[in-house]
C-alpha cells in the first residue's frame, strides 16, 4: 500500500528527531568520558547524591582515596559519615544547610579529614552544589568533587612550624643580645634609614625621641679621630671589599667617651646591589680600660726593672773602689807590723781580709746579674757542643770529685749561648757540690721535646732539697747551708732564674731530702727579643 505524503513527511520527521537524538547521545557520552577522564586525571573522586531517596553514588577514585575498593563502600552517604573525622562532620553539616538556605548562593565547600583505611588522616577539599530543586525549593539532587590535599596540609604544617621554629630563634636572639648588651641595627641603605633596637640607644646614651634616623645622627656621635676611618670601613663594606668589623669612641650627649665594637653584614639584591647593612654593637670600654692599664704596669715594671739592674750595677761597680782600699790597706798593715801584732790580732787581721774576698765575690756576682742579658743576641746553639765546653770549664771539679756527668741526646735550639753556657755550668756544678763527703756525684742532664718548648733536666744524687726551700733558693743570696759546709755566695741559682726568664721559660726543682735533686728549667721555641724585656 502506498503511502499518503503527509505519512512520509511524519515518517522523514521522526527519523530526523531519530537522528538528532542519537546525536544528543552521543555527544551526552562524549561528555561523559570527557568528564570521567577528568575527575580520573585530576585525581579527584566525585559524589552524586539523590537527596528524596537518599542514595549517594561514590566514584571509585573517591573510594580508592580512603584506600577502599569500589565494592568495599556501599553508595550511601553512610558511608562518607562513618568514615570522616567525627570533629569535621557538624562542619560540613553547617555548611550544606547555609548553602540551601540561600538557594545555592553560600558555596559548599569545606577541608576535612577522613580516616584511609590504614588509620591515616587523609585531608580533603569538598566542593559540591544542589543542581535540582522541588517545587518547594527544597533540593533534590547534589552533587561534588574531592580533591586530596594532604601533601598540601602538611606543607602548610611544615612552613607553619618552620616559622614557629624561625620566630622562637629570632625571640631567643633578641632576649640573649638583650641580656649581653649586644645593640642590634639595621641600615636601609636606598633610603637612608637606621633603624635601632633599645640597646643601642642605652649603648649610645641617646633617647629615642632625640634621635632622627638618617645614618649620619649616628656619623655625628663618633669621636672626630676616629670617624674618617669608620668612614672609609664603611664603604669598603658596601663596595664588597671588606667585612665590617671595627672598633671606634663614640662620644654620649654628657660627653663621656666609650669604645664600640661593631659587627655588619650588607644584604644584596640577586645583582648583587647593596640594599641594607644589618648588624651589632657592644661596648668594649672596660676590656680597652683593662688594657691600657697592662700596658701601663707593663712599662712601669720595665723601667723599675731598668732602674733596679742600673742601681745594682752602679752599687756594685762603687763599692769595688773602697773594699780595694780596705783589703790592700788590710794586707800592708799585715805586712808592715807582722812584727807589733799579737795572734789575736793577727787573727782578726785575717777574718777581715777573708770578709774582703767574700764581698768581692759578692760584688762580682751582682756586677754579673745585672749584666745578664745585656747586648745578647739570640742565636742557633748545638747543645751538645755547649755541654761539652761546659764539662771543659768544670773538669778540675769532675776530676777532683770523680764525678760522673752523662746526658741524652741535645738538640739545636735557639738562644742566647753565653747565657745558657753559665746556667749549664752553675747547675752541674751545684749537683757535683752539693754532696754527701766521700760520695761520688753522679750527674745526667735530659731533655724533652714539646710542641713550643724545650725541657731541661739535671738530675743529681746529691744531699736534696727540704721542701719549704724549694723556691727561696731562686731568690738572690739566699743559702741553706754554712760557708765552711758548702762554699758559694747564694747568686747561682738566681742567674739561672734569671737566664730562663730570658728564654721566655721557668726553672724549678723536684727533690728529696738525701736522695737527690733534679732542677728542670725551660726554654721557648720563640723567645722574644731580649732587648724588649
Ligand atoms: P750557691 O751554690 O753559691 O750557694 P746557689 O744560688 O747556686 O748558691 O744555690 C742556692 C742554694 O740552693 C745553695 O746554697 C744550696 O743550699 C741549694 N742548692 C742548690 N743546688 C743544690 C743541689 N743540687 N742540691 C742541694 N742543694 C742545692
Amino acid at each position: 500500500m502506498m503511502s499518503t505524503s503527509a505519512e512520509i513527511d511524519l515518517e522523514l520527521e521522526v527519523h530526523e528527531l531519530r537522528q538528532a537524538l542519537k546525536e544528543k547521545e552521543m555527544q551526552l557520552s562524549n561528555k561523559e568520558i570527557l568528564f570521567e577522564n577528568i575527575i580520573e586525571s585530576t585525581m579527584a573522586g566525585y559524589w552524586d547524591w539523590d537527596i528524596p531517596n537518599n542514595k549517594e553514588y561514590l566514584s571509585p577514585t573517591f573510594k580508592s582515596m580512603f584506600g577502599y575498593h569500589d565494592h568495599e563502600l556501599p553508595n550511601s552517604p553512610e558511608s562518607w559519615q562513618k568514615i570522616i573525622h567525627p570533629e569535621d562532620l557538624p562542619g560540613v553539616f553547617d555548611t550544606f544547610h547555609k548553602h540551601v538556605a540561600s538557594k545555592g548562593s553560600y558555596p559548599y565547600d569545606n577541608e576535612v579529614r577522613y580516616f584511609h583505611k590504614d588509620g591515616s588522616i587523609v585531608w580533603v577539599y569538598c566542593r559540591g552544589k544542589v543542581i535540582e530543586w522541588d517545587e518547594n525549593d527544597q533540593p533534590v539532587r547534589m552533587v561534588g568533587c574531592h580533591v586530596n590535599i594532604t601533601s598540601i596540609k602538611r606543607a602548610q604544617q611544615h612552613v607553619k612550624e618552620s616559622n614557629n621554629q624561625l620566630t622562637e630563634a629570632v625571640e631567643r636572639f633578641r632576649l640573649s643580645c638583650q641580656s649581653a648588651m649586644i645593640g642590634v641595627w639595621e641600615w636601609d641603605l636606598s633610603n637612608n634609614k637606621l633603624e635601632w633596637d633599645d640597646t643601642m640607644y642605652n649603648l649610645y646614651g641617646i633617647k629615642r625621641d632625640t634621635f632622627s634616623s638618617p645614618s649620619a645622627s649616628w656619623y655625628a656621635t663618633v669621636h672626630p679621630e676616629d670617624s674618617e676611618r669608620v668612614d672609609v670601613e664603611v664603604e669598603l663594606a658596601i663596595s664588597a671589599l671588606n667585612d665590617f668589623n671595627s672598633e671606634f669612641r663614640i662620644i654620649w650627649p654628657d660627653e663621656s667617651v666609650h669604645w664600640i665594637k661593631a659587627n655588619g653584614q650588607i644584604k644584596r639584591d640577586a645583582k648583587g646591589n647593596p640594599i641594607s647593612m644589618v648588624g651589632i654593637n657592644w661596648d668594649i670600654t672596660a676590656e680597652k680600660m683593662a688594657k691600657e692599664m697592662d700596658r701601663f704596669h707593663m712599662e712601669q715594671l720595665r723601667l723599675k726593672n731598668e732602674e733596679l739592674q742600673q742601681f745594682a750595677y752602679i752599687a756594685s761597680h762603687d763599692l769595688q773602689e773602697p773594699l780595694r782600699t780596705i783589703t790592700s790597706m788590710n794586707d800592708i798593715i799585715v805586712q808592715l807590723y807582722a812584727e807589733q801584732l799579737d795572734d789575736e790580732a793577727k787573727k782578726m787581721m785575717n777574718f777581715v781580709s777573708e770578709a774582703g774576698l767574700r764581698m768581692k765575690k759578692l760584688i762580682h756576682g751582682l756586677l754579673d746579674y745585672s749584666r745578664l742579658g745585656r747586648n745578647a743576641e739570640v742565636e742557633l746553639i748545638d747543645c751538645a757542643k755547649l755541654l761539652d765546653e761546659v764539662n771543659q770549664d768544670l773538669s778540675a771539679a769532675i776530676c777532683d770529685r770523680g764525678a760522673l756527668i752523662t746526658h741524652d741526646n741535645m738538640p739545636m735550639i735557639d738562644g742566647y749561648k753565653v747565657e745558657l753556657r753559665l746556667l749549664l755550668e752553675n747547675l752541674i756544678n751545684n749537683a757535683m757540690k752539693f754532696q754527701n763527703p766521700g760520695a761520688i756525684p753522679t750527674v745526667h742532664i735530659s731533655c724533652e721535646h714539646f710542641a713550643s718548648f724545650w725541657k731541661f733536666g739535671v738530675k743529681d744524687n746529691g744531699i736534696g732539697i727540704d721542701s719549704r726551700f724549694k723556691e727561696k733558693i731562686f731568690a738572690i743570696f739566699q743559702r741553706l747551708h754554712a760557708k765552711n759546709e758548702y762554699s758559694g755566695t747564694g747568686i747561682g741559682l738566681s742567674h739561672c732564674k734569671k737566664i730562663a726568664e730570658m728564654h721566655d721559660g721557668r726553672i724549678w726543682v723536684e727533690s728529696e731530702l738525701g736522695k737527690g735533686s733534679t732542677f728542670y728549667f725551660t726554654i721557648s721555641k720563640t723567645i722574644a727579643d731580649a732587648q724588649n724585656q
